[in-house]
């Protein structure tokens, strides 16, 4: 991981390389498109994957990012699969956080199938309070980010706000597809391992579903716990009709 100081106005926090590419990736892409620094945390690195190691995900999730536009990845190496929100691992990503200071933070549903998902959401949440408290020494300053995004693609639940990510879309399946080792076309466990084109068809529609909801073509979900504030009810983003 680099270790030079640099601050992100968005970073995605995850529990494995891949998920931000399925959930907030073409958000990201667009973020970075209007001159933002984004940046992505995954605590582990996947290595409980039944297809590849960890370095060959690692060298994906380098690529994937730089087909994100994202100004910094890291990896804490935490377990794959067995994810436990502890002091030790909030302390680690608060560190991040302080060193990184991004404004908004993005993390996945507290919902989620998938129990390192949930986890991720809790360690990323609360390591964003602790990086606020001015008692805990990490060697950075305390930083707390002033607002944290919950994206819910995979959840059963109404997103607060969905991104138009038309644009994005296909740079966001080009990131994802560079995951070679996880969805490459491979003859063995094709059942677990649906070829790119099968894998595209089910994001494009679930993009799809969230895009309708705004009246775009492709969209990415995300919930936020507080209510969004409005000052010009004349520029809403979403038509009634
Ligand atoms: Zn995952």
């Amino acid at each position: 991981m680099a270790e030079e100081r640099v601050a992100l106005e968005i970073l995605a926090i995850a529990a494995h390389p891949d998920d931000v590419e399925q959930t907030c990736g073409g958000t990201l892409i667009r973020m970075a498109g209007l001159g933002y620094r984004t940046g992505v945390l995954d605590l582990t690195a996947g290595e409980m994957g039944t297809r590849g190691d960890p370095a060959i995900r690692l060298r994906e999730a380098a690529e994937a990012g730089r087909l994100l536009g994202l100004a910094w990845r890291g990896n804490l190496h935490l377990p794959d699969g067995r994810l436990e929100n502890t002091f030790e691992v909030r302390l680690k990503v608060a560190a991040e956080i302080r060193r990184l200071r991004p404004r908004v933070v993005i993390l996945p549903y507290w919902q989620a199938r998938h129990p390192d998902h949930v986890r991720a959401c809790e360690i990323g949440y609360e390591a964003c309070f602790l990086a606020g408290l001015r008692k805990i020494e990490t060697g950075d300053p305390p930083f707390r980010p002033r607002n944290v995004l919950y994206s819910s693609l995979y959840a059963s639940v109404a997103p607060t706000f969905v991104v138009d990510i038309s644009e994005q879309f296909d740079r966001r399946m080009e990131a994802l597809l560079a995951y070679r080792s996880q969805y490459g076309r491979r003859e063995e466990a094709s059942e677990l391992f649906p070829d790119p084109e099968e894998i595209r068809e089910r994001l494009a529609g679930i993009a799809r579903y969230y895009g309708n909801l705004i009246g775009v073509r492709y969209g990415e979900p995300f919930v936020t716990r507080e209510t969004l504030r409005v000052d010009d009810i004349v520029a809403l983003g979403s038509p009634s009709f």
